[in-house]
């Protein structure tokens, strides 16, 4: 049986499982080795953190699936980061979006990942790959964690700018941080945080939202229309109506969200919808082609 060795690096997490054959030997985790997140360092001390905690032996093929993978050169450097850990094996460094729609069983479609960031790939019966977002915080990442939690802090600090008592969901923000006024959460923000950080907050906009909160429904509309815009421009690309997989701890864990981004996307044609219920590294056990990287629209 094929010694596989899976590894799904998010912003957040690094998820990894070993596998004999169809048997799980073990499984793993430590914290992000996804450079565009964590310093080359501490992606090297977490790789090295999973592989020690999957304990040794040969392995044949690892599949390692994670965001910010967008060049040839991204690829290999992370190629790099895993070979001493895996002598011998072969290494297929894919982007983490890849994961979603293998994890979901499918072998043509859209996979949006709605994680720490975000980002949008599909492929289509003939082969033709494309991709929509999916670059970085600074450029992009809309609807992800971070952005929500960026969204529930500016939405605070308006309303504190406007002299408004805090709603419900500049209270939460404001409780979950433990400060007592709003704009000390402008030097938190530039401070030492990060996108992590802001990310686990996301939730509490959903709270705010289930609780009435109708600017915290603002910020949840304008994250479903940043999604469907991702999904249509690929839809277009790929001239295809799905399936869409939607992955990621924002995009599987709110119910109230997954609701509005069903209704919303019936509206412009995307019916079948799934969120996904595996863990995303269960995805590597589907890859096995030398194709590396969704990056290019082909
Ligand atoms: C990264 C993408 C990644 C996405 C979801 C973004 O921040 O730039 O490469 O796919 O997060 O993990």
């Amino acid at each position: 049986p094929l010694a596989l060795v899976g590894l799904d690096i998010g912003g957040t997490k690094t998820h990894a499982m070993r596998w004999s054959g169809e048997t799980k030997l073990a499984e793993a985790k430590s914290g992000s080795a996804n450079v565009q997140n964590v310093s080359v360092e501490t992606a090297k001390a977490n790789i090295a953190e999973v592989f020690a905690a999957l304990g040794a032996g040969h392995i044949d093929r690892v599949v390692a699936g994670a965001g910010g993978i967008d060049t040839e050169s991204d690829a290999e450097f992370l190629r790099s980061l895993i070979a001493s850990h895996a002598p011998g094996a072969e290494i297929l460094v894919v982007h983490d979006t890849r994961l979603i729609l293998a994890a979901g069983h499918a072998s043509t479609g859209m996979a949006v990942i709605l994680g720490t960031g975000s980002a949008a790939w599909g492929v289509n019966a003939e082969g033709k790959e494309g991709r929509a977002g999916g670059w970085g915080y600074l450029l992009g990442d809309e609807a992800s964690g971070y952005w929500m939690g960026r969204e529930a802090v500016r939405h605070t600090l308006r309303e504190f700018n406007r002299g408004q008592v805090p709603g419900e969901l500049g209270r939460r923000v404001l409780d979950a941080n433990n400060v007592e006024s709003p704009d000390e959460l402008i030097a938190l923000f530039h401070g030492d945080t990060d996108r992590r950080y802001w990310a686990q907050q996301s939730p509490l906009v959903f709270e705010a939202l289930l609780a009435g909160d109708s600017d915290s429904a603002v910020i949840v509309g304008e994250a479903v229309r940043h999604v469907c815009r991702m999904l249509g421009d690929l839809s277009a690309l790929l001239e295809t109506n799905g399936p869409v997989i939607i992955g990621g701890g924002v995009g599987t864990h709110q119910p109230v969200f997954q609701e509005k981004l069903r209704v919303a996307m019936g509206a412009i044609g995307l019916v079948d919808i799934r969120f996904l219920a595996l863990d995303p590294v269960e995805g590597t056990k589907f890859i096995s082609d030398l194709s590396p990287l969704p990056a290019k629209n082909t």
